[in-house]
Order: structure tokens, then C-alpha cells, then sequence
């Protein structure tokens, strides 16, 4: 068989452990030397063209639905230390009702964790994102884990390590993290901090004349319809709007254009954390209607 791995960026050094033993099963390796920050991102194009007959893609739970090609999906899970559960219990102790996430690196745990909190008096909230594959599992698009139960909770609380996935938990209830390292913080302010930057940049946008509309043509991030609509909004109240299409949305690329006074992105909401790098105001295209109304 004919296979195409595909790592993402934290996973890389594992391909050429993992292509011997493929490789020593009868298999014809490939590995995809391209960005991949999520599952939203299979490398078919570069399948294609090799002729392979699957993507192994490795780190992320599946996504997308059905596959030109067929995709396994690799899961990459690391154990949390439930002792660190059970050391911060008392910096809960004022909160009850408690909704539990975490992202797929921890996700085999979160029973074992739910069973620690609720042998401790809490009562324990799972919910399910539409994008996300498990329960309690939280991706940087989406938050619909705690979105679907925070009429019942008190508080939210994240398993997990880095900001990526807790700056978008926007929410007016408590956001406490315990991180593998032993790390317990509670973050609303950070998130806030986050968010008024988001604003900022939707302020100075409402002012621009020019757009461009971002694209991005990974399987799980491409909006084109999106990007029309957008458009034709943008058009009728008298700015300028070019649909730009690309793989990975680079800023330099963009930079050259030297054309745009600001950007409205289809693509993985994450990417306007790297708006310093744009230069020009970015916003996300779910925040359209609120830059409409401020033109
Ligand atoms: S769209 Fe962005 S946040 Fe969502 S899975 Fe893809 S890379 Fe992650």
C-alpha cells in the first residue's frame, strides 16, 4: 500500500520512526513536509499526487467527513498526573456545577478525571461541540462543549496545556485551567485582554476602504460562499472587496499585494492571533455583521 503521513508541527519528529515500521510492513512511505495545525488540514492534494491509497494523519481526531481518499487518524495521547487534580480541589471549592474540557491529547482521561471531581462533591458537565469528535473535547474553533451546558454551570474548567485553546472560552463565569506542568490559574482576565484586542482591530477596520477576503483551500477551513457573501456586503456599502484564495494564508504574500486596508477571514478563526504580522487590520468573517453596522 501506498501511504501518505501527515504530522502535525509538534508531531514531526516522529516520521521517520513511524515510516520504518510502516515500511517494514510491505508499505510505500511518503510523509507530508507541510504546516498542519489540525485535522481541518488533510494533505489530499499531496496524496494525489503521490498516488497514495491513505493518509495516515497523526495527533488530531477526525474532522471532515468522507475523503477522496481515505484517512486513519492517529490519536497522539499524553497522561495528566490525576494527583494535580486532586492538589487544586480546594481552588474550586466555592463552585459546584462544573463544565469539564479538555483537547484530544488528554481526552482518554476525562472520565477518570470526572470520577476524581465528582468522588469530591462536583457535579460534573460534558458537553459536545459541533466540529469536535468527542465529548468534552475543545479545538481552537470551536467551544461548543461549553457552549451547549453553560446554562448549568458555575464554572468551566479546562484540562490542558498552552493559551490556544482557553483564549477563546469567553464566557462570564469563572475559566480555570490546570495544565499538565501542575500549572492552576483562573484566566477570564487574559481572555478579556484577548478580546479587546479582536475589537480594536473590528474598530480600525470599519475605517477601511479596501478589503481583502481571505480563502483558504484546506479541506476543512475553505468558505466560499462565505467570502461571496461577504463580498457582495461589503460592495453595497461602497468598499472595495478581492477574494483571495490560497493553501496557507501567508502575510508576507498578502503584504505584496500592498492594496488592502483590511482583511475579513473565511479561513481557521485562530489565524488573526497573527495580526500584528498582517499589519492591517484582520477580523473574522463571523464578526461581518458587526463591522457592517459600524460603516
Ligand atoms: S480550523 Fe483552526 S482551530 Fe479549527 S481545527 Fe483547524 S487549525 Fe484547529
Amino acid at each position: 500500500m501506498r501511504i501518505l503521513l501527515q504530522f502535525p508541527e509538534g508531531l514531526k519528529s516522529k516520521a521517520l520512526e513511524e515510516q520504518k515500521e510502516l515500511e517494514k510492513q510491505g508499505n510505500e512511505v511518503f510523509v507530508s513536509s507541510a504546516s498542519c495545525y489540525g485535522a481541518c488540514d488533510l494533505a489530499i492534494d499531496e496524496a494525489k499526487k503521490v498516488k497514495a491509497d491513505k493518509i495516515i494523519h497523526y495527533g488530531h481526531a477526525p474532522f471532515v467527513g468522507k475523503t477522496e481518499i481515505p484517512v486513519e487518524y492517529k490519536e497522539f495521547h499524553q497522561d495528566i498526573d490525576l494527583e494535580l487534580i486532586k492538589k487544586h480541589l480546594g481552588r474550586i471549592k466555592n463552585f459546584t456545577k462544573i463544565g469539564l474540557i479538555t483537547t484530544v491529547q488528554y481526552i482518554h482521561q476525562l472520565d477518570e478525571i470526572k470520577q476524581v471531581l465528582e468522588k469530591n462533591h462536583k457535579e460534573i458537565f460534558i458537553g459536545k461541540g459541533p466540529k469536535c469528535f468527542y465529548k468534552g473535547q475543545v479545538l481552537g474553533c470551536d467551544t461548543g462543549a461549553i457552549d451547549e451546558i453553560l446554562d448549568k454551570i458555575e464554572c468551566v474548567l479546562y484540562i490542558g496545556g498552552g493559551k490556544f485553546h482557553y483564549l477563546t472560552l469567553n464566557y462570564e463565569i469563572p475559566v480555570f485551567i490546570i495544565s499538565p506542568n501542575g500549572e492552576f490559574k483562573r484566566v477570564n482576565d487574559e481572555i478579556q485582554q484577548y478580546n479587546k484586542k479582536l475589537q480594536g482591530a473590528l474598530l480600525k477596520s470599519s475605517e477601511a476602504k479596501a478589503f481583502g477576503i481571505l480563502v483558504s483551500t484546506k479541506i476543512g477551513q475553505f468558505n466560499l460562499q462565505g467570502a461571496e457573501e461577504a463580498k457582495k456586503k461589503l460592495e453595497e456599502k461602497g468598499k472595495s472587496a478581492v477574494i483571495l484564495i490560497s493553501n496557507e494564508i501567508n502575510h508576507i504574500a498578502l503584504q505584496n499585494f500592498n492594496l488592502f486596508d483590511a482583511y475579513i477571514n473565511t479561513a481557521c478563526p485562530r489565524i488573526i492571533e497573527d495580526y500584528e504580522r498582517f499589519e492591517k487590520p484582520i477580523i473574522n468573517i463571523n464578526k461581518l455583521e458587526e463591522l457592517i453596522n459600524f460603516m
